[in-house]
């Protein structure tokens, strides 16, 4: 079906045009016309499927007659997302879409300066893209018209949950209009989700894409099984690969990817770090640069990179291999997006193959084993290269390393979020 038989307005038509789409994604020739409709929707889909125009879109299309020549003022569609950067992301987006429309939009998010994000509110904003904390702050201190409100997105909702923000959501949504239409999109399907949906929606369509938690059929994916000392080298050597050119690196704690960074740089190989330690404004910066291809590589968490869609990352690297199931489909979910595709790597040691396999059991399928070819695994670790943990972890010498029961790579602080763990279920 092609994007003009949507029912869309001829001046988003022209955007999409101009962003080079072709042809709607799936979820977006299911979801569109239920929205155009009017309806509440539960979408459910991977991200990189092109889920935030399956919602923009419509919903441009609406407020396209609603807001006529821009005069009209106050805030009529809300969407809420996890984490600023998936927030910044939205934005561009709806930008894009909306360039040939007078739409006014703006984010709202901690961790910089509120004063142009209470200026935006009270100049009646027409969509606003929010982080809860902050909007539920903002709002409960007056700024903004949110009486007139026709649109509430909540995208990737499980991940808002597991990130404990359904108390300030609770809060914003008792302070917008109950007849609205509400949109909900997310991963996966979870009782929780679904108990959500019951909450805030009337009488939800559902768009599935995709069998549940499936990581996108578009990433070839690799496991490299390799003693845990030998990470930052098998690293370095996969990178002599020139095809690896827009490279996505998962590090399960902040401290570890700032160590990988420093090691990558110490090699030539440039490198930005994206993690909640980080400003806002180098968060940023470092998405910044490594879209522009300023950087090669960008060395992430999990929840720093929740949701970021860089086109063309041709390699996600798990340097540290996931600790839920639902962590590693969006994060090899960030390469092989919409129609392209990807390769997806993870570094496995010996004390991640109970993970591997329940991750094998979840997908329904096994992941290929791979050598590194020319690499010597019987190298023994250079000093500074150890792993979060290393220094309470007797020197290995030699190529190997004798893992003791109970002595787990994983942190013992790391965070047990909600979701599915791959811990024997
Ligand atoms: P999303 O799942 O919303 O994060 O989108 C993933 C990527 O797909 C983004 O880079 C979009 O610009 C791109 N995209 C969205 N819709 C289409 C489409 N119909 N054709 C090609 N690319 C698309």
């Amino acid at each position: 079906m092609p994007f003009r038989a949507l029912g869309l307005d001829p001046r988003i038509l022209q955007a999409v045009q101009e962003q080079g789409y072709t042809e709607p994604t799936p979820i977006q020739s299911a979801a569109i016309p239920k929205i155009l409709a009017g309806q509440d929707l539960i979408g459910i889909a991977q991200t990189g499927t092109g889920k935030t125009a399956a919602f923009t879109l419509p919903i441009l299309t609406k407020l396209a007659a609603i807001i006529g020549n821009g005069q009209q003022r106050g805030t009529k569609a809300l969407v809420i997302a996890p984490t600023r950067e998936l927030a910044v992301q939205i934005e561009e987006n709806v930008r894009a879409y909306a360039r040939h429309l007078p739409l006014r939009v703006a984010t709202v998010f901690g961790g910089v300066g509120e004063r142009p994000q209470i200026d935006a509110l009270r100049a009646g904003t027409h969509m606003i893209i929010a982080c809860p904390g902050r909007l539920l702050d903002l709002m409960d201190r007056r700024c903004g018209d949110f009486s007139g409100l026709n649109f509430l997105v909540l995208d990737e909702a499980d991940r808002m949950l597991d990130m404990g923000f359904l108390p300030s959501i609770r809060q914003v949504i008792k302070s917008i209009p109950r007849q609205r239409q509400t949109l909900l999109f997310s991963a996966t399907l979870s009782k929780e989700i679904e108990l959500l949906t019951h909450e805030f929606q009337q009488a939800p369509k559902l768009v599935q894409i995709g069998r549940r938690s499936n990581p996108a059929e578009t990433v070839t994916q690799w496991v490299y099984e390799i003693p845990k000392h030998l990470k930052p080298s098998l690293l370095i050597h996969l990178l002599r690969d020139p095809t690896m050119n827009m490279v996505l690196v998962f590090s399960r704690m902040k401290h570890s990817a700032d160590r990988i960074a420093r090691r990558l740089d110490q090699e030539g190989i440039r490198t930005a770090t994206l993690h909640s330690n980080r400003s806002q404004n180098q968060r940023l910066k470092a998405l910044k640069d490594f879209k522009s291809g300023d950087v090669r590589v960008l060395v992430a968490t999990d929840i720093a990179a929740r949701g970021i869609d860089v086109d063309g990352i041709s390699h996600v690297v798990n340097y540290d291999f996931p600790m839920q199931v639902e962590d590693y489909v969006h994060r090899i979910g960030r390469t092989g997006r919409a129609h392209a595709v990807g390769d997806a790597i993870s570094f496995v040691t010996s004390e991640d193959h109970d993970e591997l396999r329940a991750l094998e059991r979840f997908i329904g399928r096994g992941i290929v084993r791979k050598k590194a070819e020319g690499f010597d695994y019987t190298q023994s670790a250079p000093p500074s290269e150890g792993d979060s943990d290393r220094r309470r972890q007797p020197r290995h010498q030699g190529g190997a390393v004798h893992h003791k029961a109970g002595n787990s790579s994983k942190p013992k602080s790391a965070p047990q979020r909600g979701g599915r763990h791959f811990k024997p279920r």
